[in-house]
């Protein structure tokens, strides 16, 4: 894996967890980006400038390190289970040519990154999923990562914050990647039962197996504005059910209408409102 080491190194200033590096300025021939909210075309070293964001508030997506970046202190993040990486258990036709590919543009070499790091001071492990690495898609090494993550911060007592980004099992896998979702309901349960914190974000897409597990076992749960999130895609219910859908099903916000999540999480306040939550579950324990 030693050779492969120079790629899984941050990228820039903002990976590390400092300011972006990147122009606030674009120049005329930088690639641009339209969004799909207000239609507006907007240079990329803009959009990243501004936590991937649009000025009408539209949430594009972004990868984990950049994540990382804006939730972690900077400096504090400290990654754990790198070496966890997928086998190809089923000797699925192309797939470790597709890992080998993935992990070169994406940077990363599973779907997941995990560790300990610090969010306004305190003190969490966590854990981002990359939708840039097979649409952040869970194998048996994300399960694994994610499994062994709780079973750590379990033992030392710690709370445990998620980013869920996923379209779900990982076919190339089979039932290994399904297998994954009892293995880390139960690692969940036994941090839980220890009377410990876990919160999730879940951005745009979270779905599948993903949901169907650890993205939704959340103490809290908050989910960026209009991100979608579900099991089955609309389109398969519709053509299952026959029935029509009703408009936003499956968005953030219609989960928030209907129970399912706690609250949404623009961007912009984020942060704060997960150190703020960990905060009041720090105190309710060490007053406990
Ligand atoms: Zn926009």
């Amino acid at each position: 894996m030693a050779i492969l080491d120079f790629l899984f190194q941050p990228k820039n200033e903002l990976e590390e967890g400092g300011r972006s590096a990147l122009p606030a300025q674009a120049d005329e021939s930088e690639p641009e980006k339209v969004c799909p909210n207000c239609h507006k075309s907007i240079p990329l070293s803009r959009i990243w400038a501004e936590q991937n964001l649009c000025s009408c508030g539209y949430h594009f997506r972004m990868n984990a390190r950049q994540r990382l970046a804006i939730t972690a202190d900077a400096g504090t993040f400290a990654p754990l289970f790198d070496e966890v990486s997928s086998s190809d258990p089923l000797s699925f036709p192309g797939y470790r040519k597709k890992l080998e590919t993935t992990q070169v543009s994406s940077r990363e070499n599973e779907a997941v990154i995990c560790g300990t790091a610090r969010i306004e001071g305190e003190e969490c492990c966590l854990f981002i999923m990359e939708p840039y690495f097979m649409m952040g898609s869970m194998g048996s090494a994300v399960g694994e990562r994610i499994t062994r993550l709780f079973e750590y911060a379990t033992e030392r007592r710690l709370p445990v914050v998620g980013f869920t980004v996923s379209g779900g099992a990982r076919m190339q896998e089979g039932l290994v990647s399904l297998m994954q979702m009892a293995k880390t309901s139960a690692a969940v349960r036994r941090h839980s039962d220890a009377g410990l914190f876990y919160l999730t974000v879940l951005t745009d897409p979270t779905t599948g197996g993903v949901t169907a597990s650890f993205a939704m076992e959340g103490d809290i749960i908050l989910a960026e504005p209009g991100a979608v999130v579900g099991f089955a895609g609309a389109r398969v219910i519709e053509q299952t059910t026959r029935k029509a859908l009703p408009k936003g099903f499956q968005t953030a916000e219609f989960l928030l209408d209907h129970g399912f999540i706690d609250a949404i999480a623009p961007r912009r306040t984020q942060k704060k409102l997960i150190s703020q939550l960990l905060s009041m579950h720090r105190e309710a324990r060490d007053n406990g």
